[in-house]
């Protein structure tokens, strides 16, 4: 089962497998809605499996700190985005639409510093934490950003696209993005999977054939990439 967990300007996914995996953090201050959750499934932070987080930005490595240390399970992270993690910053916010400008200082905001304790490269199962699923490396909005590809065809897809403010099951261009061209990568890396469901970071969940629209034509120009804002 997979569990949203709706933080103050983000998304957090609970993985109820074998064992529990959370997927991002939140935002600070976040906290009580990661542990309210937790409780409403009778899970307190240290039956946690692994915490995951899909990038190093804040509002989604917000409360990595916290979590860990109440739960004392391990936080992994990609090496590119490690780097965030250990000073509490989010780094560059490359702003791709006009909502971005206005968004840009919330999740611009420090969040507590911390050392990844699983720093990964390249593809793992998590089988070993008790869920059927692989972690993905899918960069582009952030160097070391990962999506989490469950083997009954759901992908907890982090910041690669972001869900509609407006229209159910829409995806939508994400306020920022590092790399637009890696993440088109990253986005027909996620489309060969054949998912049924994306879970964002950010609004609803859309089916995975949403992808489609997001790839890259032959001569190398988006689909889709310039509407605002919903
Ligand atoms: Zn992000
Ligand atoms: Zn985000």
């Amino acid at each position: 089962m997979l569990v949203r967990i709706k933080g103050a300007i983000s998304n957090c996914y609970l993985l109820l497998g074998n064992k529990p995996v959370l997927i991002d953090t939140g935002a600070p201050g976040d906290l009580p809605r990661i542990l309210a959750a937790l409780k409403a499934h009778q899970l307190e932070p240290k039956q946690l499996a692994l915490i995951l987080l899909t990038h190093g930005h804040s509002d989604h490595a917000g409360c990595a700190a916290e979590l860990r240390a109440r739960s004392g399970r391990p936080v992994a992270l990609h090496a590119a985005d490690a780097g965030l993690a250990r000073t509490g910053q989010s780094g560059v916010l490359a702003v791709q639409t006009d909502l971005g400008r206005i968004i840009r200082p919330f999740v611009n905001e420090p969040f507590p510093a911390f050392e990844p304790d699983i720093v990964f490269r390249e593809p793992f199962p998590l089988a070993p934490y008790g869920v059927q699923g692989n972690v993905v490396p899918t960069p582009g909005h952030t160097p070391g950003s990962c999506s989490v590809v469950l083997a009954r065809g759901e992908a907890v897809i982090g910041d690669v696209l972001r869900g509609s403010m407006l229209w159910p099951n829409r995806a939508r261009p994400h306020f920022f993005c590092n790399d637009p061209d890696l993440n088109a990568r990253s986005i027909a890396r996620l489309a060969r999977e054949g998912l049924l469901r994306c879970h964002p970071g950010h609004f609803g969940s859309f089916p995975g054939s949403e992808l489609g629209r997001f790839l890259s034509t032959a001569d190398g120009e988006m689909l889709e990439f310039s509407e605002e804002p919903v």
